[in-house]
């Protein structure tokens, strides 16, 4: 076999005249009659070979039987390519090598598909023959992105003292408030063990294992509906600390992050970054995961509504709702009356919203016998409901200017907030309002501690049952606990979640009454983390931690919406594995062995029983 010399990215002038072996796959052919050009293909990239018929007529005719996807290997010497066929997008593109002797090394079918169509393909298929789909450029760019930031990852935390450790994959379920992957015991009949929704337990073992820094690239499993952005098995790169606060745990996150963005993308993120309080972020943006790439905040005037005649605002104030909004810049000029009312309408109605409210604003004529400022009034129907005052401080509020657009939502404060959120995002993203290849980190801080769970009239907690409250709120946990802030930290960039974590409770007894207040009996906190609880007796350590979410990273650093680009074997929103087609039957011997009985086959059983009869 012929071996390589070089790869199909690195020929260039400099090389003319140099004898190279290169392997590949033939990514096109062109047959001109007299000489064929093959365009050869390897992860690095690639470069075009020639065959002569009349100096190398054996290479040539093996040549003209080479087709798309074949493996080849292919000796010659590098020479300039001849004027006005150099291609400036190629690396390559100033050479070729004219072949002397080739080898096939395999055949292929007619790929299910173009590698350079790839992207108009259907995902399904690429998906099916993910072999060919890697092949592609991209791909392989992603790929190596994800290997890179890993690098990075691993460097960053091996200078700092930190150990990579391994946690259990065959697990008992952690409760980070999604379904459990479960599996079947063999040896222990009718016991399952749980693939870990993340190493949250074990990793806070570590700590009261003395540890003290860990961290881990690491597979999480949660068993979740479909969302477009997700996947049932998705990297972590998983963080604890002993002894820390959560300066520390940001800190030493926002310098790696830093780190990252500098070396993929050679992008400055300033350190330390912007920091903002839950109750900061829901009043001006009404999410947890504000996009901060562009201003357009949330203003609540329900001060403000609640004395105008109109009724839509005053009736939702009364049932102990609000009434908020925002202010297009331009927007009238943007948006016509139908754009409003129909699109825009049945975008926030998708939240749960009822409809909305606007107003266009217009400068009036100055007064020049009143003197003083620019004054703006609302254009159409709804002025005639508010007095000249209230005008002015909802104008003021917003700060609008002639031809800006306002609305409002008026409602609970939840689908409010539900409904503007994306809205305000939907409309600065197509209205341009911001530079797209920015980005806006944000740590997000004081969460709740919990959240009450109307349906099950009980709390549950915001984070995981593991997060400390701040200190001085402690005694609140008797008392008052919808209203105790927690020590936890998220960290957003662009409106998207990157990570997440929190200092962690250490004192078993504040342990035992967040399970308590979560309505977890003691029966049940033994059942289920008795063996934790056991630990947090025995000189725990404080510490804390947090998780990034490696496929989101990626994701933001490769510039894709789909989380199934940046997966070497990603799986499709409903879980399939189309290139395996896991989840798949099993055969009855493996289901026996596991003492197991699926519906169809007790089904069939049944039925068996039946005819016996
Ligand atoms: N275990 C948490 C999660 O996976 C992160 C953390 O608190 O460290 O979301």
């Amino acid at each position: 076999m012929l071996k390589r010399t070089h790869n199909c990215g690195q020929l260039r002038l400099e090389n003319a005249g140099k004898k190279v072996t290169l392997a590949g796959w033939v990514h096109s052919y062109r047959d001109h009659g007299g000489l064929v050009f093959i365009d050869l293909r390897d992860k690095e990239g690639l470069t075009q070979l020639v065959f002569n018929p009349e100096t190398r007529p054996e290479a040539h005719k093996l040549a003209r039987t080479a087709r798309c996807e074949w493996v080849i290997a292919a000796k010659g010497i590098v020479q300039p390519r001849s004027e006005g066929m150099e291609n400036p997008k190629l690396p390559t593109g100033q050479i070729e090598v004219a072949v002397q002797q080739v080898e096939i090394l395999n055949v292929s079918k007619t790929p299910p598909f173009e590698i350079d169509e790839a992207e108009k393909t259907n995902e399904e298929l690429r998906l099916a023959s993910r072999y060919i789909d890697l092949r592609r450029p991209k791909m392989q760019q992603r790929l190596r992105i994800r290997h890179r930031v890993n690098k990075i990852v691993r460097d960053y935390f091996d200078r700092f003292g930190f150990l990579e450790i391994e946690t259990p994959m065959l697990a008992k379920s952690t409760p980070e408030g999604a379904r459990d992957f479960l599996v079947p015991s063999r040896l222990h009949k009718n016991c399952f063990y749980a693939l870990p929704q993340s190493p949250q337990l074990f990793k806070q073992i570590l700590m009261m294992g003395g540890v003290d820094k860990y961290f881990q690239i690491v597979r999480c499993f949660r068993d979740e509906d479909p969302r477009a952005d997700r996947q049932a098995e998705f990297t972590q790169v998983d963080v604890e600390m002993s002894f820390v606060d959560s300066n520390d745990v940001i800190g030493v996150h926002e310098n790696l992050i830093a780190k990252i963005w500098k070396q993929i993308l050679n992008v400055d993120v300033k350190a330390p970054m912007r920091r903002m309080t839950y109750k900061e972020a829901m009043a001006d943006y009404g999410t947890d995961r504000p996009d901060l790439r562009f201003n357009m905040k949330l203003k609540d005037i329900s001060d403000i509504a609640k004395m105008s005649g109109f009724e839509v605002f005053t009736k939702a104030i009364k049932a102990g709702g609000i009434v908020k909004g925002l202010c297009v810049p331009a927007g009238s000029e943007k948006y016509s009356r139908s754009d409003i009312e129909k699109t825009l309408t049945e975008f926030v109605c998708d939240y749960g919203a009822k409809g909305l409210v606007w107003s266009k604003i217009k400068k009036e004529p100055f007064d020049s016998a009143q003197g003083g400022n620019d004054k703006f009034g609302f254009v159409g129907g709804l002025a005639k409901f508010f007095s000249d005052e209230q005008i002015r401080q909802i104008v003021e509020r917003f700060a609008a200017k002639d031809s800006d657009l306002l609305i409002f939502i008026a409602d609970c404060e939840k689908i409010v907030n539900k409904a503007l959120a994306p809205l305000r995002c939907k409309i600065a993203k197509g209205l341009k309002l911001y530079d797209e290849k920015a980005f806006e980190f944000v740590w997000i801080t004081e969460f709740p501690l919990f959240e009450w769970n109307e349906d099950e009239k009980r709390y549950d907690s915001l984070h995981h049952p593991f997060t400390a409250p701040v200190p001085e709120e402690l005694e609140k946990l008797g008392s008052d606990p919808a209203n105790i802030r927690s020590q936890a930290y998220d960290i957003v960039v662009n409106g998207s979640e990157i990570g997440g974590g929190s200092i962690r409770i250490h004192d078993p007894k504040v342990q035992g009454k967040v399970f308590e207040l979560l309505n977890i009996s003691k029966k049940q906190a033994q059942q289920r983390f008795g063996f934790f609880l056991r630990a947090l007796e025995y000189g725990a350590p404080p510490h804390g931690g947090i998780a990034l979410g490696l496929d989101r990273m990626i994701m933001l650093l490769t510039g894709t919406e789909n989380i199934r680009d940046v997966i070497a074997f990603p799986k499709t929103q409903s879980g399939q594995c189309l290139l395996t087609d896991a989840p798949s039957e099993v055969d009855q011997k493996q289901l026996d062995e596991l003492n197991l009985r699926t519906q169809r086959h007790s089904h069939i059983i049944e039925q068996e029983a039946e005819k016996q009869k």
